[in-house]
């Protein structure tokens, strides 16, 4: 052990100069000082783990490195079907017949390991991601930690970012405030009726909207910016949607304003009754608030974008293409997303990026369909390429609350990261997509992604 303390120590300076690249620790601990398989994982791991701590000046407490962080092959005799599972998985019963699972492969490639670059943890696999300069609305340097499914994303994110550092680093544009809506409905049997609702609420609203910033918005310096009215029916029923749209500096908001619609409902309830209002039901109204629907109305969550410049010659380099190449790819791209899957805006590979980001903070929220609507932009200024990414709905509360209370391993990520803000979350999630989509894209363009050989 005392020899391994050794062996982390001197590969996490390798790592830090940039001699040993991250992802393959595993192979020049093989290769280079003969240490054993499958020892060598966990030995890469603490490599990686201790290069973080020095570059950032944190460590860890929370986020685990099990005894034996690979996985192992098993194959089904029955079906000759292939298995990888984590080496404690005690459950080696193939799931497709039955049968009990035989190890699979020689001694010395049985093992595998979780995904690339591990770092730690056990209900999700921590991947180092390399770091990303971040300037404009923040200027700062985030040290990348996501949780992958499959291990190529975090060598793509590093590679992209290591590019993008190159260049000077992301410009991110962040918007001052993030969005929440929520949706209050009434249900009449008369449009008579109900214009005469609209008007007593009209005449209601400025108390009540200050009672609701005071009860339910304050905590999180949340306000409501704009009140919705809308009017529509289904056969004799005739509804208004009166949709409050609010907005935070530095919280999600999504749960308070909830609360707070609620609280207008019980108000206006009563308004209406005293007034000798008939109204049929009072209700949330779903479905036009865009609860986690992705549509080009959605109003919920944080815009933020992020880009780099770099002149047209540099990049035909980098691309090994023409200019032109590019402007076809991104036409390509964005003729399969808007009009042959009728999509309003949401090109690139977003929803595979920003996840990784989601899943290894577990900031809210959970669901990421309206979060990693993301769009890829590229235009030419002169003699200078932007590459850019936008990501227009992006909702992110970075603390740990009612409204999605985050585990410390999850916190502790945030922490190493370098985020503690929700504006600095954007920054980063902006950064990191952006560096993938940049490295993605010049791998395209080379012809070196999924390519068959
Ligand atoms: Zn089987």
């Amino acid at each position: 052990m005392n020899d391994n303390k050794k062996l982390v120590e001197e590969l996490a300076g390798k790592i830090k100069t940039g001699e040993v690249q991250p992802w393959k620790t595993e192979s020049v601990l093989l290769e280079e000082y003969r240490v054993n398989t499958p020892d060598h994982f966990q030995i890469a791991a603490l490599s990686r783990r201790k290069c973080i701590e020095e570059l950032t000046g944190q460590k860890f407490n929370y986020l685990e490195l099990p005894d034996k962080p690979y996985l192992m092959q098993w194959c089904c005799p029955n079906d000759n079907s292939i298995w990888q599972l984590e080496a404690r998985d005690a459950d080696t019963t193939c799931t497709q017949c039955g049968s009990d699972l035989a190890p699979y492969g020689a001694e010395s490639e049985r093992y595998l390991p979780l995904v690339n670059n591990y770092i730690g943890g056990r209900e999700e696999y921590y991947s180092s991601a390399g770091q990303i300069k971040v300037r404009g609305d923040i200027d700062k340097i985030f040290t990348n930690i996501l949780a992958y499914g499959p291990g190529f994303g975090s060598i793509g994110i590093s590679v992209g970012c290591f590019r993008i550092n190159k260049l000077g680093g992301a410009e991110v544009k962040i918007g001052k405030w993030a969005g929440a809506a929520r949706n209050l409905g009434y249900i009449f049997a008369s449009e008579e009726e109900r214009d005469k609702a609209v008007s007593v609420v009209k005449t209601s609203l400025p108390s009540l909207r200050k009672e609701m910033e005071e009860k339910y918005l304050s905590e999180f310096r949340g306000e409501i910016y704009e009140v919705e009215f809308v009017r529509r029916q289904h056969h004799g029923q005739y509804f208004i949607y009166i949709c409050f749209y609010t907005r935070f500096e530095n919280a999600r908001g999504h749960g308070d304003t909830s609360r707070a619609v609620g609280f207008a409902r019980g108000r206006l309830d009563d308004e209406f009754n005293s007034q000798g209002i008939a109204y049929i039901q009072s209700l949330i109204a779903m479905g036009f608030d865009g609860d986690l629907k992705p549509s080009s109305r959605n109003r919920r969550g944080r815009y933020v974008s992020a880009q780099v410049k770099v002149s047209i010659p540099a990049y035909e380099k980098m691309s090994k293409a023409g200019i032109d190449k590019l402007m076809s790819y991104m036409e390509i791209d964005r003729q399969g997303v808007m009009q042959e899957q009728g999509y309003f805006l949401y090109s690139g590979m977003g929803g595979e990026i920003i996840p990784a980001l989601y899943r290894g903070t577990k900031v809210n929220p959970r669901p990421y369909n309206v979060s990693c609507t993301e769009n890829v932009y590229v235009e030419i200024n002169g003699d200078e390429l932007i590459f850019g990414v936008e990501l227009p709905n992006l909702e992110v509360g970075a603390t740990s609350n009612r409204e999605g209370p985050i585990c410390p391993t999850a916190r502790e990520v945030l922490k190493v990261m370098g985020i503690g803000t929700s504006k600095e979350f954007a920054a980063a999630a902006a950064a990191i997509t952006l560096a993938g989509e940049f490295n993605f894209t010049l791998l395209h363009l080379r012809g070196e992604m999924y390519a068959g050989k």
